[in-house]
């Protein structure tokens, strides 16, 4: 597993889906810059969410808020308080840890090693102190089951403090006088603090939602497993709007719509499970993660949380604006009209992850060897919605006119879909690099296509060839695009 998931990370430099950022300077920790087929591949996984949340609900509307909020919306999130990760240092490495991770981690030893009792009292130990954030108690638990440090392999740690996960920036020219701002660690405050304006400009009524994709920032302590976890990421956050008392019905709504929307990939259901939360976080009445398994093992993709009206009445008492809702709709169901602070059902899916997740499992080396030849192939069986380049357009020969009638049928389809043109090297060797990007159609132009305008068809995954007209080609390649 450890070997699939090296072969992706290769294979997404490799072709250009993913870049270390300032890799010439030998890379900053935790950050990734998306390449020529990454950045399309992402576009595309952002237009499915957004069709599905957006597009295809009467009641949902998005939104593209600023990064840069007031620091207050922060203080009334509740996370310049409260967004913190336990930490500890080793004295002699000088290296920092997070405390609930290296637990963590002795944990999954203690399991490994077959010692099932000792694993679960020491999780229930852990679960107690991180509840009552008690910080010397977790210190405590690494000390008294002997947890070294990994790098210098001495137990001399340093007392647990916390650590606040968010950035922060000077806003304004001058140091004197400029303001501490923070870069937001996620999209959702956005959505909270507009919701008077959305509402109202947008006359929309409960139950309403309202969608955003953008970037988050987060310094996470332990950053690993590639783009698991990075400390600027991208997230596609939907918050709906609902009455006090409707909030379970509709987290359970939206459970089931979103493993949907995962699973119209054509990912095989038992990738992926629910993580139902017991510890809840405080804004919280009920949580569960989408979770999929990664060759790292079952991680978190998506997470569902019920809010309550926790957001909006902090955002109430810290701005002294009313965070109301008129119900029309109640009166005509006989109950009275009603103001009331509406409650909010979040789903809130990484980008990253959900791309991550699409090339591990779209990725596939494939044996094709035939009686007499042995071969293989490398291949990302992606959906044709989300491939980066749908069809590739080949002459035959670089003569006789195939590389003209090759680029006329480009600059046809070129106007509906992302497509590219290759004319070097044997035909094989060119269909070899279009399925390591997974695209879904290579179009080849041969000496009859100048007679009587067809074009063969080779589709990727069955690797079967047709030969079609060319004026269907625009057909054939948006029905299998389209959604
Ligand atoms: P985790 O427990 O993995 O740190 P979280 O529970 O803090 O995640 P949320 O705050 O619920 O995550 O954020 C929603 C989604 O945003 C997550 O399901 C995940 O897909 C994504 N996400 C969160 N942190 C990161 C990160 N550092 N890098 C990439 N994606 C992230």
């Amino acid at each position: 597993n450890d070997e699939i998931f090296k072969n992706v990370i290769s294979h997404a430099k490799e072709y250009g889906f993913v870049f270390q950022s300032s890799e010439i300077y030998d890379g900053l920790s935790a950050v990734y810059d998306y390449g020529q087929l990454g950045a399309e591949l992402k576009n595309n996984i952002k237009t499915y969410w957004w069709k599905a949340m957006v597009q295809m609900h009467e009641n949902i509307v998005g939104i593209d808020s600023a990064i840069f909020m007031h620091p207050k919306v922060w203080k009334a999130s509740g996370h310049v308080d409260g967004f913190n990760d336990p930490m500890i240092d080793n004295k002699d490495s000088k290296k920092r840890y997070r405390a609930d991770q290296l637990l963590e981690d002795k944990i999954a030893r203690y399991e490994k090693d077959g010692k099932q009792d000792k694993a679960d009292q020491l999780q229930a130990d852990m679960d107690t102190a991180l509840k009552s954030e008690n910080l010397s108690e977790l210190r405590d638990l690494i000390i008294n089951h002997e947890i070294a440090c990994p790098v210098s392999g001495t137990r001399n740690w340093t007392e647990v403090r916390q650590f606040n996960l968010m950035f922060s920036t000077q806003f304004g020219a001058m140091a004197e006088g400029s303001e501490e701002v923070y870069l937001r660690p996620e999209t959702a405050q956005g959505i909270f603090v507009n919701f008077l304006n959305v509402q109202k400009s947008g006359r929309m009524k409960i139950p309403f939602g309202i969608a955003q994709i953008g970037k988050a920032f987060r310094n996470e302590v332990i950053a690993r497993q590639f783009i698991m976890r990075m400390r600027e990421f991208e997230q596609m956050e939907m918050q709906f709007f609902v009455r006090p008392g409707e909030d379970k019905k509709w987290f359970e709504y939206w459970k089931t719509a979103r493993l949907k929307w995962h699973q119209a990939l054509g990912t095989s259901a038992e990738k992926y499970r629910f993580h139902d939360h017991t510890k809840l976080a405080h804004y919280a009445n009920a949580a569960t993660d989408i979770e999929f398994e990664f060759p790292f093992g079952f991680k978190e993709v998506e997470g569902i949380h019920s809010r309550t009206d926790f957001d909006l009445s902090q955002h109430q008492e810290f701005s002294g604006k009313k965070m109301q809702y008129f119900d029309n709709d109640l009166n005509e169901e006989g109950k009275p009209y009603g103001n009331y602070v509406p409650y909010v059902i979040e789903t809130s899916i990484g980008l990253d992850r959900m791309f991550l997740l699409t090339m591990i499992n779209a990725f596939e080396e494939q044996d094709i060897s035939t009686e007499d030849k042995k071969d293989s192939r490398t291949l990302l069986r992606l959906h044709p919605a989300l491939a980066p380049v749908k069809a590739a357009i080949f002459p035959l020969t670089k003569k006789d006119g195939l590389p003209e009638k090759a680029r006329e049928i480009m600059n046809l389809l070129k106007l509906e879909h992302n497509v590219t043109y290759e004319e070097k090297d044997a035909i094989g060797k060119r269909y070899r690099r279009q399925d390591a990007i997974g695209t879904p159609f290579c179009i080849t132009v041969d000496h009859q296509s100048l007679e009587d305008n067809t074009v063969t068809i080779r589709h990727r995954d069955s690797m079967e060839q047709e030969r079609v007209p060319a004026d269907q080609l625009e057909r054939i390649i948006a029905e299998r695009v389209s959604w």
